[in-house]
């Protein structure tokens, strides 16, 4: 026996000693955990997209609201982990739904003068009810026949390809609602059919197992509804189709027909929840302007929300406070 040989074999013995004792501890008997095949390790998930959910920044002059918005956008920017996408979720202006127009171009050019010297991290947007110009004629002082009427204005504003569109990022589709319907004086959370049908055409698309996430301002499911809604004389909760989307029925059947949706994103509760239904995570992600400027909203403060993107379609998400004070006075 070469002394080579000798060693290699004094090597192999204490590492099966070694390998005893792992496996007397285990309860496993040495001769099974030998023959046994090496369990699969399973592929570690590995992150590929940081997602930064900013949603009703409701700027306007007043209530030093375009303060607070650079400052979030500046604790956005700032972030050890910083992300790799803005996605804007509605409402960015105070209003524009009842504004005339120059108040509706006031809030609009200082959102777009605060989000120019503040952005440092590439942007996408979806439209929220405020940000329909004018649906409230007689308030607005409009006809509806202007060039900017109801969503042109904000569609330009934000430099969006569309009223609604999707895109492709990091191995995750992205759809991008518009859930403002028109009603009377007012609005309902709801696709037109034209939407419904482009956003089924869309999903079918994409090959099998595309993680996707949905953009709406108005949430298709949230559990806020009831803090907003008293019961009736009867006692029954009804909601209303202002809140959440009421043609939920008919989205959830196109998620299930194409099953690639697993996170839904929306604003407009200035709220925080989450909903996890057939397969699908619905996060409600507060409000950049907490209550519109005044401080914080009922049960929830200023802040903005993060989600990190897996590639195997799974995320994080948190909640996250930019430690804004609201005018008191
Ligand atoms: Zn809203």
């Amino acid at each position: 026996m070469s002394l080579e040989h000798s060693s290699l074999s004094r090597r192999s013995l204490l590492t099966r000693a070694a390998l005893g004792a792992g496996v007397l501890a285990s309860g496993l008997s040495f001769d099974t955990a030998l023959a046994s095949p090496r369990p699969a390790v399973p592929r570690p998930r590995k992150r590929v997209l940081r997602v930064a959910h900013l949603t009703d920044i409701h700027v306007q002059p007043e209530k030093r609201a375009g303060e607070g918005m650079a400052a979030c956008l500046k604790h956005v920017a700032d972030l050890a982990d910083k992300p790799d996408l803005i996605l804007t979720g509605g409402d960015h202006v105070m209003d524009s739904f009842e504004a005339t127009f120059d108040r509706t171009k006031t809030q609009w050019d200082l959102f777009t003068k605060t989000l120019a010297d503040g952005l440092s991290i590439p942007v996408r947007s979806t439209i929220g009810n405020h940000d329909a110009w004018g649906w409230n004629k007689a308030k607005s002082n409009t006809t509806g026949t202007e060039n900017s009427w109801g969503k042109a204005w904000a569609v330009d504003a934000l430099k969006l390809p569309a009223r609604y569109y999707s895109f492709d990022q990091a191995g995750w589709h992205f759809v991008v609602l518009d859930s403002v319907f028109p009603n009377g004086d007012g609005y309902l959370g709801k696709l037109d059919d034209e939407q419904a049908e482009w956003l089924d055409a869309d999903l079918a698309k994409l090959p099998k197992g595309t993680p996707t996430l949905v953009l709406s301002h108005i949430p298709i499911l949230t559990v806020t509804t009831s803090v907003y809604t008293k019961p009736d004389k009867d006692n029954n909760y009804n909601i209303s189709g202002s809140l959440q989307h009421c043609d939920y029925a008919r989205i959830k059947s196109i998620f299930e027909k194409h099953n690639t949706v697993k996170l839904c994103l929306s604003g407009h509760m200035h709220l925080i929840d989450r909903c996890d239904y057939n397969g699908v995570t619905y996060l409600c992600n507060g409000a950049v302007s907490g209550n519109w400027w005044k401080g914080r909203h009922r049960d929830c403060d200023e802040g903005y929300a993060a989600i990190n993107l897996f590639d195997d379609g799974s995320f994080e998400h948190e909640y996250i406070k930019y430690g804004w004070k609201a005018e008191t006075k």
